[in-house]
């Protein structure tokens, strides 16, 4: 969840060259043998992008700054430079790296162990949430890498005694977009203060937002810029979104995106049956032309749906990922993953529906205070922050009471398919239990087809 500043253009750091096509070794990039048998024993057999590019120039004694994402690999990046150079000259509390979560630090921490494990290498993790004496204590052992927190991080510099980052050689800014988007800029300028300008500093952030040149500027020294894309980069011409919204919300939230973006085909993802039933129906009863596509439906009923679809006859399909898959699914412009997906993969299947084959296409992710973790497993899985869709909030809001009266009839209908159901085992011909509402209903049997 990236802010989307521009980038700006003073103090542009000189751009590395673009890194040569076939893989090079770690041993290639200047690391030294001892890390690079680590390397190997992790399976890392070649260097990603962002290390191919970061670490000769951090080797070189430089100051880096990575546009990478999670999953880049910028932590081997960073951490392969710092562990070297450890070796050389060997120094407690040597190291310290900034990182907005204290899931990112115990994951950061991680790598430093495993790549460090053969030169004796200590670190700690210093964040919220977990008893200050035990990190007082973990400090006093003076280990050579800190990964912390900022808030934490400051707390102890204030108020632990003995503890001081006067003798360090090199700071991390980790995800420097995310510090600063959390407004850790207090914390981070007091930790500049108190630690010797005579350092390395390497900064990684997603996005060069104004706030990272800010820091850039009054933290690095003539750094080189590497920027790469990451490794699980959906195609280009894909333009992935999300929208944060109250679960309450979702279906007036819905009703907007697809008015803002009419005249676009439609693929829009539900977790159930039964919702992409519903949501057909509120969709249909507000006269758009939707379709479902689900488990429930037999499967000539769904060829017939996916026909209306592809014959253009209807431009919002509805499905649920058990149903769409197997099915000649054409392009679509927009992809709504309306109830996020609970295996991430699935996200990728999902969204691949769209900017196939060189076309432009969308995808909107809803997010609701439910699915905040599953969305970040996604984010990590393609190793991107998306940008939140643009919506005006107010206009939303201007459609919830249309959406409510919908959403009753929907209710009301949803249950008049269910009795009918029941009562003459119907098999349900889905479109014309959609025209329940018309009061037309009675009628239309005859086109139901084995
Ligand atoms: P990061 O972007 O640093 O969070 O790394 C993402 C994942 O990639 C981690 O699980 C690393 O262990 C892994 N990784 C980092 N470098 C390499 C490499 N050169 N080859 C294979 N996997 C790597």
């Amino acid at each position: 969840m990236a802010a989307g500043e521009e980038e700006g253009s003073a103090a542009e750091p000189e751009q590395e060259p673009a890194a040569e096509e076939q893989p090079r070794s770690f041993k290639d990039l200047g690391v030294t043998d001892v890390l690079c048998e680590a390397c190997d024993q992790l399976g890392w057999k070649v260097p990603t992008k962002i290390q191919i590019e970061a670490i000769p120039v951090a080797l070189q004694g430089r100051d880096v700054i990575g546009l990478a994402e999670t999953g880049s690999g910028k932590t081997g990046a960073f951490a392969l430079p710092i562990l070297q150079a450890l070796l050389e000259t060997p120094q407690r509390l040597f190291a310290l790296v900034l990182t907005p979560t204290r899931e990112l630090a115990f994951q950061i921490s991680e790598q430093f162990e495993a790549l460090g494990s053969s030169i004796g290498v200590q670190t700690t993790v210093i964040v919220g949430g977990i008893d200050t004496m035990s990190q007082s204590l973990a400090l006093a052992k003076k280990p050579h890498v800190i990964i912390a927190t900022p808030g934490r991080l400051v707390d102890h510099l204030e108020n632990t005694k003995g503890f001081n980052l006067r003798a360090l050689k090199f700071l991390v800014m980790d995800e420097a977009d995310r510090i600063l988007n959390m407004d850790f800029e207090t914390e981070v300028d007091k930790i500049l203060k108190v630690i010797p300008r005579d350092r390395k500093t390497f900064l990684f952030s997603a996005t060069m937002t104004k706030k990272v040149q800010k820091l850039q500027r009054a933290a690095l020294k003539n750094p080189v810029k590497c920027a790469v894309s990451s490794k699980y980069q959906t195609v280009e011409k894909l333009q992935q979104y999300y929208i944060f919204i109250p679960s309450k919300f979702k279906d007036s939230y819905l009703v907007y995106i697809l008015n803002e973006l009419a005249g676009n085909s439609f693929m829009i993802f539900c977790s159930t049956c039964n919702n992409t039933q519903r949501t057909a129906l509120l969709l249909r009863n507000l006269g758009f032309t939707a379709i479902p596509l689900h488990g429930q439906m037999s499967q000539n009923k769904r060829l017939g749906s996916l026909n209306k679809f592809k014959a253009k006859a209807r431009s919002i399909l509805l499905a649920t990922d058990v149903a769409s898959r197997g099915l000649d699914i054409p392009h679509v412009d927009v992809v709504i993953n309306f109830d996020i997906p609970t295996h991430s993969k699935d996200y990728i299947h999902r969204v691949g529906r769209t900017a196939r084959a060189g076309r432009s296409g969308k995808s909107i992710t809803f997010v609701t205070q439910y699915d905040v973790e599953l969305f970040q497993r996604i984010e990590h899985l393609i190793g991107k922050k998306l940008p939140a869709f643009p919506m005006q909030e107010e206009e939303v809001m201007m459609l919830t009471e249309r959406v409510a009266e919908a959403q009753r009839l929907a209710r009301m209908e949803l249950r008049e398919q269910g009795e009918k159901k029941r009562s003459r085992n119907d098999d349900d011909d889905t479109e014309e239990a959609i025209g329940v509402r018309n009061k037309v209903a009675g009628g239309k049997k005859k086109k139901r087809k084995a």
